[in-house]
C-alpha cells in the first residue's frame, strides 16, 4: 500500500483484520498515534494520549468498534516513555500495562506537573522561547493527570498473545528514549513502530544512539508491513526507508562538521537537509546534531532540555514561524 493522508481530525483507521490505529491530523509536538488490536475476544491498546480530554475521545471512537474495551482492556502497551504515549494510562481499564524496563523508569523522570508548571510559566512570554513552548505544547491540559506505570516489564523481546493472536514485541531502544518498543501483528501485516519512525515529520533523538535507530528501521523494514508510525501519516517500506534515509544523512553531515571544528548551532545552521526540510519540525535538527555531537564525544553539549528548546525555538522563530504559527 502506498503512504495515506492524515485526516481532517483524530480518526479511528482499520489497517488490518481487528486492527485500528488512532491517527492525529498532524504529526506535530504531541499530536501522537496509537492502536487497537482485537482477535474478537482479548484486546490490547498501543499508547495513550499527551492528556485526558485527547485519550477518551480515543477511548471513546475506539470502543464503537469494540465496546469490550469500555470496561476492560487485556493489555495496554506503551512504546516508550514520553507523555504523548501515556500520559492518558489511568483512563484505560485495565490490570496490565507493559512496557520495556528502561521505559517504565524513564516514565518516572519527567511528571505531567512539571510540563503543566514549565507551560503556564511561559503563557503570554513573547519571546522566541515563549512562543515556542506555546505552539509545541500550549494546546494540550496537563491538569490533573496521575501517572500511571507499567505493571510489567520486559527487556529485549517479548511475545504476548491477544486471543489467538501473538504479538511481537522488540526493544529497539535505546534510540528515540531509552527504552522504546515497537509491537509487530505477524498474522495480519501490521507493525505499531512508537516514535522510532515519524513519517514526513522531523523525528526527535532524546537518546540515541544513531546507529540504534538505523538498525530498527532495518529491522521494521524486514517484516514489510502496513506500517504505523508514531508520528504521521499510515506508511509502509517507503516511510521507513526515508527515516532510515534521514538519519544517515544527518549522521554523515554532522560528523563531518564535527570534525571540521563546527560548532553544533553552526553545523544545524549549515547542515542541507535535502527534501527533509519539507518535513514538519526542521528546527529539531538542532536537537538531534546535539544528539549527535554527543556521541562523536564533542564537550559543547546542551545538556538541559529547556536549552534544547531555546535553540530550537530560535530556529523555528527565524525560518518555521509563518508556517507553524497557527495557534490559539
Ligand atoms: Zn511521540
Amino acid at each position: 500500500m502506498g503512504s495515506l493522508k492524515l485526516p481532517d481530525e483524530f480518526t479511528l483507521v482499520e489497517v488490518g483484520e481487528g486492527i485500528h490505529a488512532w491517527l492525529a491530523p498532524n504529526g506535530s509536538w504531541g499530536m501522537s498515534n496509537a492502536g487497537l488490536i482485537f482477535d474478537g475476544k482479548e484486546s490490547m491498546i498501543v499508547d495513550t494520549m499527551f492528556d485526558l480530554p485527547l485519550t477518551r475521545s480515543m477511548l471513546d471512537s475506539m470502543a464503537t468498534v469494540v465496546p469490550e474495551i469500555r470496561s476492560n482492556v487485556d493489555i495496554l502497551l506503551n512504546t516508550h516513555a514520553n507523555g504523548d504515549h501515556c500520559h492518558g494510562n489511568e483512563l484505560v481499564p485495565t490490570n496490565r500495562i507493559i512496557a520495556s524496563a528502561e521505559t517504565a523508569a524513564e516514565m518516572g523522570e519527567l511528571p505531567p506537573s512539571a510540563l503543566y508548571a514549565m507551560v503556564e510559566s511561559f503563557r503570554g512570554d513573547v519571546s522566541a522561547l515563549g512562543r515556542y513552548i506555546q505552539y509545541a505544547f500550549g494546546s494540550f491540559d496537563f491538569s490533573n493527570i496521575t501517572m500511571r506505570m507499567p505493571t510489567e516489564t520486559f527487556t529485549k523481546e517479548m511475545s504476548v498473545a491477544v486471543g489467538d493472536l501473538d504479538i511481537k514485541l522488540f526493544q529497539v531502544g535505546p534510540a528515540h528514549t531509552k527504552g522504546d518498543v515497537i509491537a509487530y501483528v505477524p498474522a495480519h501485516g501490521v507493525v505499531f513502530t512508537g516514535d522510532i519512525l515519524f513519517f514526513q515529520e522531523t523525528p526527535i533523538m532524546w537518546a540515541g544512539p544513531v546507529d540504534n535507530w538505523i538498525a530498527a528501521c532495518d529491522l521494521i523494514e524486514s517484516f514489510n508491513a502496513v506500517t504505523v508510525p508514531g508520528h504521521g501519516p499510515i506508511t509502509d517500506n517507503s516511510g521507513v526507508r526515508d527515516m532510515r534515509n534521514y538519519w544517515i544523512m544527518l549522521r554523515d553531515q554532522a560528523k563531518e562538521r564535527f570534525e571540521s571544528g563546527m560548532s553544533i548551532l553552526e553545523a544545524a545552521n549549515d547542515i542541507d537537509l535535502g527534501p527533509y526540510i519539507n518535513w514538519g519540525g526542521p528546527e529539531r535538527v538542532f536537537l538531534n546534531v546535539n544528539s549527535l555531537y554527543k556521541e562523536f564525544g564533542s564537550n559543547q553539549i546542551a545538556g538541559d532540555v529547556m536549552s534544547l528548546f531555546m535553540e530550537m525555538g530560535a530556529i523555528w522563530d527565524s525560518r518555521c514561524e509563518e508556517k507553524d504559527l497557527p495557534v490559539s
